[in-house]
């Protein structure tokens, strides 16, 4: 549905299995299908999808309808909720945090802030120590949804499921090591209900993998 969606909006569908997004590896996971839309698309990367089932397993599917305020689980990036960003935020690596809402563009749906980062948490778990090392990649998101406007009303001030907190406090506050050892221990009490990774190395299947190369496997 998302694709022809762009599809019909214009974005042109990359079809090349050659094409530098298909054949090289990167630090963050490859999308299911993407969208070469940016002129310079080395610095910015091309417009990737992902399926529901590889980064948000356990959510329920959206509905077609436009979620209503109490939607448990999604919201639309224009709603008034979402925090402009009040001062310059980076994470250790120099990138700017979540801000919004975004109100000059079309909005579209997008998961809570709170189960966008138990998502990252989770992911962070399935991923953990994975010779794909996405984990950093989550990391590095999860840093970027840290809170620290003394404002006690601010949004984003969140607590996550019970089962997470300890993590994410670790997450909020710890060195690499301490968040290493929350992620790993988590992991160990979730393991049952994780499931295993889709992404070997920076490709989208162990058989690409195979056919790239990949000194990893
Ligand atoms: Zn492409």
């Amino acid at each position: 549905m998302a694709i022809a969606a762009l599809t019909s909006a214009g974005y042109s569908l990359c079809v090349d299995q050659n094409c530098y997004w298909n054949t090289h590896k990167f630090e963050h996971p490859p999308g299911t299908v993407h969208f070469d839309t940016v002129k310079d698309s080395r610095l910015w990367g091309p417009l990737r999808l992902y399926t529901k089932s590889s980064v948000l397993w356990w959510l329920p599917d959206p509905t077609p309808t436009l979620p209503t305020l109490d939607d448990p689980h999604y919201m639309l990036t224009d709603d008034k909720r979402l925090p402009p960003r009040t001062w310059p935020r980076r994470d250790l690596d120099g990138n700017l945090g979540p801000d919004g809402p975004w109100l000059n563009i079309y909005p579209v749906r997008i998961v809570k802030p709170i189960l966008f980062t138990e998502a990252l948490i989770l992911l962070c778990c399935r991923d953990h120590n994975h010779v794909n090392n996405f984990e950093d990649y989550w990391r590095g998101l999860l840093g970027a949804m840290n809170e620290e406007n003394p404002d006690p009303d601010f949004y984003l001030r969140k607590r996550v499921r019970p089962e997470l907190q300890k993590c994410w406090n670790v997450a909020k506050v710890g060195n690499d090591l301490q968040i290493n050892a929350a992620v790993k221990q988590l992991r160990e009490e979730l393991i049952a209900s994780l499931p295993a990774t889709p992404y070997y190395y920076g490709f989208r299947t162990k058989e690409r993998a195979i056919r790239q190369g990949s000194r990893w496997l």
